[in-house]
């Protein structure tokens, strides 16, 4: 894996501090844009929510507040 790449938790990204290399922003992980590939990957892509640089990526990996992801995995 890129060493450059961080990776955050869902659980704690909404208050993780992210900084644009590339144009400046800064700003919180719950305003930063996060693309979705749910299904796809295990990770969903972190990106600057201003010029749309790539940050980082979002672990898909249960946590804390996913259990609604557990009812739509086990009908049971
Ligand atoms: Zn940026």
């Amino acid at each position: 894996m890129n060493p450059k790449e961080k990776i955050y938790n869902q659980a704690t990204f909404d208050e993780e501090h992210l900084a644009c290399p590339h144009c400046g922003w800064d700003g919180t992980g719950a305003e930063a844009y996060v693309a979705g590939f749910y299904g796809i990957t295990k990770y969903k892509e972190v990106l600057c929510p201003k010029c749309n640089e790539y940050l980082g990526n979002l672990s898909r990996e249960r946590s804390f507040g996913d259990d609604r992801l557990d009812t739509q995995i086990g009908p049971r």
